[in-house]
């Protein structure tokens, strides 16, 4: 049996990181001045080290009653967690925090795109409050407004545009959803990606899909068979793409140059390694890695995925994870009775999902209950209608 002293962490994760001045930027701690969406906490943020942190959160949820929904992403750490509602991927948690009405203000605690979904998919009576602006999604921001309808001009120019049906991850932003649902498109998950493909060829011939490229080939390459030369990276930040007329005429999936800064990471090396260190072990990885580590890994799902497959595996067996540290950290704390590692042997938080921490969400909390809403996600409404029409594309599909 392995208790979670023995887990094969890289050493020193199973604790907080010294808090350096750089963990603490990285662990969102600190303001990054140079961060798009800047860190604006009018008030006193309460410091880390304030002893009263977690009865503070605590009074002030209790103080708001049932006019607060705390959601609170896979991702987000423990200290975070535990205020949580529910907890889910963004998905879900935009269901669950439509499907409470009552709440008055939706208090996310994940990165910008989950609360615009959250608004999206909440009526107009219902707030949602990101405890801090700076949590954003390093791959959502791969894709802007600006360069998808550039995008869409070199499509056309090409004579591939009609042709072409877009499909969008939902971590993108509000901007690309609506895009989405202008152009006819849908969005996914990476739980329904393989759906929304299948949907998406009987609209089309071609596929548009943002941001995340390796999503968008491992989903058509492993689940829908398609062959690697099908696919080709639409690079924004080259003219064309850095495709030819031609290439666009030919690939059936023409994929976005984006990924997921963690997941990412994962190496075929890394999966090789923890081979050779756990004999025996199953290898189960996120579908935003890299082909090649998807293809060498012996299980891929999206989170939710992993979730129930860690708890239906039974007694004694060996998990190598592929996905961000603090979920496969509290899932090891989950099951003692199963080896559980982390895939790499670096640290793999998602550094902008951390900016999400207690002193963030005690002052969010504590102001709505002082009657001030702070850190409001509003998206407007020509954005709200066509990115709706997106996902309601996904909602429909069978
Ligand atoms: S884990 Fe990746 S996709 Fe998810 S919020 Fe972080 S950077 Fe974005």
């Amino acid at each position: 049996m392995t208790t979670t002293q023995d887990l094969d962490f890289p050493r020193g994760l199973s604790e907080e990181p010294e808090p350096t001045p750089l963990a603490l930027l990285l662990l969102g701690r600190s303001a990054d001045p140079l961060s798009e969406r800047g860190v604006e906490c009018p008030g006193d943020l309460p410091a880390p080290s304030d002893p009263d942190l977690v009865e503070r959160a605590r009074a002030a949820k209790e103080r708001l009653g049932e006019r607060v929904f705390v959601l609170g992403h896979h991702y987000q750490r423990d200290e975070v967690i535990q205020f949580a509602d529910v907890t889910g991927d963004s998905f879900k948690l935009a269901r669950d925090a439509a499907a409470r009405p009552q709440a008055e203000f939706i208090v996310f605690c994940g990165v910008h795109f989950m609360a615009e979904s959250a608004d999206i998919l909440t009526s107009g009576d219902q707030q949602v409050i990101l405890p801090d602006l700076a949590a954003g999604c390093s791959m959502a921001d791969m894709a802007t407004a600006e360069q998808v309808a550039e995008c869409w001009d070199v499509l056309t120019e090409a004579g591939a545009a009609g042709a072409t049906v877009p499909v969008s991850y939902m971590n993108s932003s509000a901007d690309i959803k609506a895009f989405t649902g202008a152009h006819g498109g849908t969005i996914c998950t990476s739980s329904n990606a393989k759906r929304a493909l299948e949907w998406a060829f009987q609209q089309g011939e071609k596929v548009l899909f943002l941001p995340d490229q390796h999503l968008g080939r491992n989903t058509a390459v492993r689940d829908m068979g398609l062959s690697l030369d099908d696919c080709v990276v639409y690079n924004p930040h080259k003219p064309g793409g850095g495709l030819t007329a031609e290439q666009l005429r030919a690939a059936k999936m023409i994929l976005w140059r984006g990924h997921c800064s963690v997941h990412g990471r994962f190496s075929l090396d890394s999966v090789n390694d923890v081979r050779e260190r756990i004999p025996g072990v199953n290898v189960l990885v996120h579908p935003e890695c890299k082909h090649e580590v998807v293809s060498a890994a012996d299980h891929v799902g999206s989170t939710e995925y992993i979730i129930k497959a860690l708890d239906a595996a039974p007694a004694g067996s060996a998990w190598a994870i592929g996905t961000e540290l603090n979920l496969v950290r509290r899932l090891a704390k989950a099951h003692p009775d199963k080896q559980i590692v982390f895939l790499d042997k670096t640290v793999c938080f998602c550094s902008t999902m951390n900016r999400i921490d207690l002193p963030h969400l005690v002052w969010a909390l504590e102001s709505l209950a002082d009657g001030t809403v702070v850190n409001r996600i509003e998206v407007d409404k020509e954005t709200e209608a066509n990115a709706k029409l997106a996902l309601e594309r996904m909602l429909a599909l069978p």
